[in-house]
């Protein structure tokens, strides 16, 4: 029986309830993060513990616990379930309150922790590549909600992500509110043109991926040059390789955006590279 963690406690999945006055459910008033378990070890758990707090202290929520106790939290529950490979999903809602907007009418946030198997990408995409289609959704207005903070809005994701499936794709590229490239619904965007990466900076409206952190630190100490800058929807028509990097896709080709065909239309070197050595991080991790 699965085991979630809530209210300080494991529970029987069938007993991990919140209240219906949660703002988490409410208002989309909370943050989460996603994370990968690799061989029983939560992966770069320093690091989306850290994002967490940052996106709760954006959203000024404040967790109840220290980030050694979320760690150890995140890492018994992954125990009590057994996990060798698979996934975590943490959540913190502002917790129940009135029917009205006001936080500080809400008491104990809920830190909510699932561990559980993961959904991957088929093998074929990792072989083919994935099509990608430029979603009419934009990403968040960073003047609105900044995309840096992982909350429980992701509604422009998710109607992009339907535009990309009506299409047939299983991503999609959201442009920002200038009409630059900022990634895709769940996954970091990067180029590679001249055996040169590049990836949106953090100021374009993107959420920093802690795969894209990760990968960026791989290819630089491989040799590769990479840059945070703007990228247009022409620099993807022009590159020679695209990929994606997230938590669940780790590294993952894309090779045509819009019905055009991205450099040869087939996964490129650098990427295949990028994912040897993520593979290799993951094992040594
Ligand atoms: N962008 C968005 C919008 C995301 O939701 C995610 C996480 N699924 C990513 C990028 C990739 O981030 P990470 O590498 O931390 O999973």
């Amino acid at each position: 029986m699965t085991k979630v963690y809530i209210c300080g406690k494991l529970v029987d999945k069938a007993d991990a309830v919140v209240s219906v006055f949660d703002h988490g459910l409410l208002y989309g008033d909370g943050v989460f993060e996603g994370i990968r378990v690799y061989s029983g070890k939560v992966f770069l758990i320093d690091e989306h513990v850290e994002r967490l707090y940052e996106s709760a202290e954006a959203i000024r929520l404040e967790i109840p616990m220290t980030r050694a106790a979320m760690a150890q939290a995140l890492n018994e529950t992954v125990a009590a379930n057994g996990i060798r490979d698979g996934y975590i999903r943490l959540v913190v809602t502002r917790g129940a309150g009135t029917l009205g907007l006001d936080p500080k009418k809400t008491s104990d946030p809920q830190v909510i922790i699932i561990a559980d198997s993961i959904a991957l990408y088929p093998s074929e995409m990792y072989q083919e590549g994935l099509k990608l289609i430029t979603a009419s959704t934009l990403r968040n207005h960073p003047q609105a909600l900044s995309p840096r903070i992982k909350s429980l809005n992701y509604l422009n994701n998710i109607l992009a992500k339907i535009e990309g499936a009506d299409a047939g794709c299983v991503e999609a590229v959201m442009m920002n509110h200038l009409g630059h490239v900022a990634e895709c619904t769940g996954d970091n965007i990067f180029l590679v043109k001249n055996g040169v990466i590049s990836t949106p900076g953090t100021d374009a409206g993107i959420l920093e991926g802690i795969t894209r952190n990760c990968v960026i630190k791989l290819a630089r100490e491989a040799g590769y040059e990479v840059r945070e800058k703007t990228l247009i929807r022409h620099d993807i028509y022009v590159a020679d390789e695209c990929f994606l990097t997230g938590t669940a896709a780790e590294v993952i080709p894309a090779t045509s955006l819009d019905g055009r065909l991205i450099g040869d239309g087939k996964p490129g070197p650098v990427t295949k590279n990028l994912l040897e050595r993520f593979h290799k991080f993951v094992r040594n991790h």
